[in-house]
C-alpha cells in the first residue's frame, strides 16, 4: 500500500474561502504570504537545500504561512487544512538538516514559534509542561534558575526547539547521562489531521497498552502536529569533571568507549574523533585519535564516574596518551559554532554529515569500510569522522565529508547524491542503521522502505489512519515515494 497526497501537485496558492477560515482561526496577522515569510519558511538546514539557495533556487515554497498560537488553534488549523485538502508542513527552529521542513508540496507552512510557553516547572516531581516552539536557551534559562534542567543539549541547541526534537527523534551532546530525547518524554499533546487533539497522561510509567506517544517520536510531522510535551527533568549538575586521552587508533578508542558503557557509570559525554578530526578540532597529531570525557552530577557519582573511566583507559597501556584535559574546555566552548557551513557552501564545495549507529561488534568496520568508499567518490576531499554517543550494545559514528564537483547545479546534485547512495549501502551491509539522531527528512526518503522491510507498511497504515487525505508534511519518510532526487 503506497500513501498518495490527494492534491496532485504542489499547491501554490490557497482558496480565498480557505485564506478567511484560517484568519478566523489564528488572526489576520498570523497569516501570511510576504515573499520573505515564504521564502523563511522554504528553507532548513539541509546542506544540499543550502547549495541550491546559494546558487539561487529555492525550489519549495509554501503558499501561505500561518502561525497559531495555542494547541486549539493548531487543531483548527489542520481541520481547516483537511477539509480542503491542503498539504500542512509544520516547522519551528528550521535546524533540520534532512529537508523536514521544505513544504515540497506547497500549501501552509505551520510555524510553531508562538507556541513557546513554558506551562509548569515541577521540581518535586521532576517534571516541565511546555510548548511545541520553545527554543533550548530559554527553556533551560528556566529551568537552571530553579536547579533543574532536562539535559538535552544537541549541537543546535540554540537554533531548534522541543517540538522539532521530538519530531526528529533527537539527541544532546550529554545523552549518556540525560538520555535521548525518546527517553526524557513523559507526556505528549499532539493535533491531529482530522483536527482532534490527543493527550496521553503525563505518569512515570503506565502499563496503558502499547506506548502511543512514542508514535509521534521521529514521525517528523507526518502523522500529527506535537503542541507540548511533559519532559523528565534532573536536578542541575553541582559538580564535573572534565579528562583527554588520545589513542593509536580509532578501533582502540571504540574499544575504549565500549568497555566505558560497560562499566555502568554514565558519564555525561564520551567523544572519539579520528585523526584529522583530532587534528582540525584540537590541533593534535593527526595520526592520533582524541577522546574526550566530561562528566557531571554529584561529587561523589562525578568521582566514580572518572575512577572507572581512568581504569578502563589505563588497560589500553601504550596505545593510549594523557591529552591535556584542556580540550575539553575547548570542545565545550567551540561546540556549537556552525558558523562555517555558508561559507562553505559559497566556496562551491559541496558538504554534509551522515551520522549512523551500529552494535559495537560491526562498528570499528563500518567506519573503515564507509570513510574508504566516500573517499573513493569522485570528487571528494575528506571524509572524517568521530564516535558521538555511545551505549551498552553500540554507538553512533558521525561522518562529515566534502567535495568539490564543479560549478554545475547537475553535478553537484549527482556527486551529493552519490555520497550518500555509497554511505548508507556500506552501513546497511556492515549491519548499521541509516540514521542515529538526524532523522530522515528527504535526504534518506528512498532509504527507509528497506530499512523498515515489513515495518514500512506497518508505517504506511498508521500514516493511512491517522492522515487519510495525506495533508501532513507530505513528501517525507518517503511514505509517498520518494520526492528527492525526482
Ligand atoms: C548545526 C546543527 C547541529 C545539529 N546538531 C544536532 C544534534 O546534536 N542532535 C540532534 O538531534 N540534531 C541536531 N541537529 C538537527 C536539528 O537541529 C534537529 O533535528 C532539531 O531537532 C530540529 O528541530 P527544529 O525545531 O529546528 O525543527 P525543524 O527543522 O523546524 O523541523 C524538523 C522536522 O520536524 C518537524 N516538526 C518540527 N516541529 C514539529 C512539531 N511541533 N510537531 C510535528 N512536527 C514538527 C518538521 O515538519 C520537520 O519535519 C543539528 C542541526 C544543525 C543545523
Amino acid at each position: 500500500m503506497q500513501v498518495r497526497v490527494t492534491t496532485a501537485d504542489a499547491v501554490k496558492s490557497i482558496p480565498e474561502d480557505v485564506t478567511r477560515r484560517l484568519e478566523e482561526t489564528v488572526g489576520p496577522t498570523h497569516v501570511t504570504t510576504a515573499d520573505t515569510d515564504l521564502r523563511e519558511a522554504g528553507a532548513d538546514w539541509w546542506p544540499l537545500g543550502i547549495v541550491w539557495q546559494t546558487d539561487g533556487d529555492q525550489p519549495s515554497l509554501p503558499a501561505v504561512v500561518v502561525r497559531p498560537g495555542s494547541a486549539d488553534e493548531v487543531a483548527s488549523v489542520l481541520a481547516v487544512a483537511n477539509a480542503s485538502l491542503i498539504p500542512v508542513t509544520p516547522f519551528a527552529g528550521r535546524s533540520g538538516v534532512c529537508g523536514g521542513s521544505l513544504p515540497v508540496r506547497g500549501g501552509i507552512s505551520l510555524d510553531l514559534r508562538r507556541l513557546d510557553r513554558i506551562i509548569e516547572v515541577d521540581s518535586t516531581d521532576l517534571m516541565v509542561h511546555v510548548e511545541a516552539g520553545v527554543f533550548g536557551p530559554p527553556l533551560e534559562d528556566t529551568l537552571r534558575a530553579e536547579g533543574v534542567t532536562v539535559g538535552h543539549y544537541p549541537q543546535s541547541f540554540d537554533l531548534a526547539t522541543v517540538g522539532g526534537w521530538i519530531a526528529c527523534r533527537g539527541a544532546g551532546q550529554l545523552s549518556n547521562r540525560y538520555g535521548k530525547i525518546e527517553d526524557m518524554l513523559l507526556g505528549l499533546e499532539v493535533a491531529l489531521a482530522n483536527g482532534s487533539i490527543m493527550r496521553t497522561n503525563p505518569q512515570p510509567r503506565a502499563a496503558t497498552g502499547p506506548d502511543l506517544m512514542r508514535l509521534f517520536v521521529g514521525a517528523e510531522g507526518t502523522l500529527g502536529v506535537i503542541t507540548s510535551a511533559w519532559l523528565k527533568l534532573w536536578p542541575a549538575p553541582a559538580a564535573d569533571a572534565r579528562r583527554a586521552w588520545s589513542f593509536d587508533t580509532f578501533a582502540d578508542g571504540l574499544e575504549a568507549m565500549r568497555r566505558i558503557m560497560r562499566t555502568g557509570t554514565r558519564p555525561a559525554c564520551v567523544r572519539l574523533y579520528d585523526g584529522p578530526e583530532s587534528a582540525r578540532h584540537f590541533g593534535t597529531g593527526d595520526t592520533r585519535n582524541a577522546m574526550i570525557v566530561l562528566s557531571e552530577g554529584d561529587a561523589a557519582q562525578v568521582e566514580l564516574e572518572i575512577a572507572a573511566v581512568e581504569e578502563v583507559v589505563a588497560g589500553f597501556g601504550a596505545a593510549v596518551s594523557p591529552e591535556d584535559s584542556g580540550l575539553v574546555d575547548v570542545w565545550l566552548e567551540h561546540r556549537n559554532d556552525v558558523s562555517a557551513l555558508h561559507e562553505v557552501v559559497e566556496r562551491g564545495i559541496v558538504v554534509d554529515t551522515i551520522e549512523i549507529a551500529a552494535p559495537w561488534s560491526k562498528l570499528a568496520a563500518i567506519y573503515e569500510e564507509t570513510q574508504a568508499a566516500v573517499l573513493g567518490v569522485d570528487a571528494t576531499l575528506i571524509c572524517t569522522a568521530h564516535a558521538s554517543h555511545a551505549y551498552k550494545s553500540g554507538g553512533c559514528v558521525y561522518f562529515t565529508f566534502a567535495g568539490v564537483p564543479g560549478d554545475d547545479r547537475a553535478a553537484k546534485d549527482a556527486y551529493y547524491r552519490s555520497v550518500w547512495d555509497t554511505a548508507m549501502s556500506r552501513v546497511r551491509a556492515g549491519g548499521g542503521t541509516i540514521s542515529h539522531h538526524h532523522g530522515i527528512g528527504l535526504v534518506r526518503a528512498r532509504f527507509l522502505r528497506e530499512e523498515l522491510g515489513a515495518g514500512f507498511d506497518v508505517l504506511t497504515a498508521v500514516k493511512h489512519a491517522l492522515d487519510p487525505n495525506g495533508i501532513l508534511n507530505p513528501g517525507k519518510l518517503g511514505l509517498d515515494g520518494p520526492v528527492w532526487p525526482a
